[in-house]
């Protein structure tokens, strides 16, 4: 029994060296990624479902790892959070999400994902500007979408920074939304200009009984502050019809479009 649980002990520590060592070589490999050119943004569509037209993009980070292939931003941006390269990346997406959207054919709006950890040197809004006056995108139509834990930590300091760029004229979304523990107290706390209904909600309709009385409230809440509302993650035609009967404005998902490199197939699209 003794050498049965040394062994489990030797297997566990050998584990954890592997997690370990994937992590740091990640790390590594991801310093030069910015380098050698191995990032690319992918942009998915979300459609205004009182129009019926493409009114924005969302650009998605992608790594084209040289050895591995596509790794997901799910894997690599809390490695670049940890090891603070979420700093120079999340500036490469903004400046090349700005520099491309200021080339498209339509004046559609660019949502931006930016990571809590990118608050905290306070260096948000010159970024924001530098990437604005480089790319001589309009502001209106850039949106930056933050999750609640931006407003859970330090949150006056957050504050502070989400005013200034907001107003240059960026538009705050929040993204995630009804995932964390206090999502409806930031809205007290901040004008977001819209909220972005996770998923994980959106999947279970239209028949789950919870899931639609929590949009339904969470719509009903939006419209008395006079916030958006966005679905994430619509992936039939019955989950935009629920989506639809409870008032919500815009709609994002497979079912409209899957991110890719090139928009520019919507620039004729209208959707009934
Ligand atoms: P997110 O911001 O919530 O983005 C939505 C994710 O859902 C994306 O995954 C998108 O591809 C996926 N998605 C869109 N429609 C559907 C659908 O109909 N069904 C399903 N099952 N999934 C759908 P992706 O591209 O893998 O990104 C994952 C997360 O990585 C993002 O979640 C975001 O938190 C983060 N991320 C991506 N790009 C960036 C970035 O440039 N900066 C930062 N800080 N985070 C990023
Ligand atoms: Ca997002
Ligand atoms: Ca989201
Ligand atoms: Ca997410």
């Amino acid at each position: 029994v003794k050498s049965e649980g040394r062994n489990g002990w030797c297997f566990y520590h050998a584990e954890m060296d592997a997690v370990v060592q994937q992590r740091l070589e990640m790390e590594h490999e991801l310093r030069t990624a910015l380098s050698e050119q191995q990032f690319q943004l992918h942009f998915q569509p979300l459609l205004n479902l009182d129009s019926g037209e493409v009114v924005s993009f969302e650009a998605l980070l992608r790594w084209h790892h040289p050895h591995r292939g596509m790794v997901s931003p799910g894997e690599f941006i809390p490695v670049a959070e940890d090891s603070g390269l979420i700093g120079p990346i999340g500036d490469w997406v903004l400046r090349e999400a700005c520099r491309q959207a200021a080339q498209w054919p339509t004046p559609w709006r660019i949502a931006v994902n930016i990571s809590p950890l990118q608050f905290r040197d306070g260096s948000l809004p010159r970024l924001v500007k530098d990437a604005l006056k480089a790319s001589g995108l309009d502001p209106r139509r850039l949106e930056l979408e933050i999750t609640e834990s931006v407003l859970l930590a330090d949150e006056k300091h957050n504050l502070k920074i989400l005013n200034t760029v907001r107003d240059m004229g960026v538009r705050i979304a929040m993204d995630d939304f009804g995932t964390g523990y206090s999502s409806l107290s930031y809205l007290r706390a901040f004008p977001f200009d819209k909220i972005k209904i996770d998923q994980s909600f959106v999947r279970d309709l239209p028949h789950d009984q919870n899931a639609l009385s929590i949009i339904r409230a969470i719509s009903d809440m939006a419209e008395a502050l006079g916030v958006h509302i966005t679905a994430e993650g619509v992936e039939t035609e019955a989950q935009m019809e629920a989506l639809k009967a409870m008032n919500c404005r815009e709609a994002q998902g497979y079912l409209i479009g899957r991110p890719a490199a090139a928009i520019e197939a919507y620039a004729a699209v209208k959707v009934a």
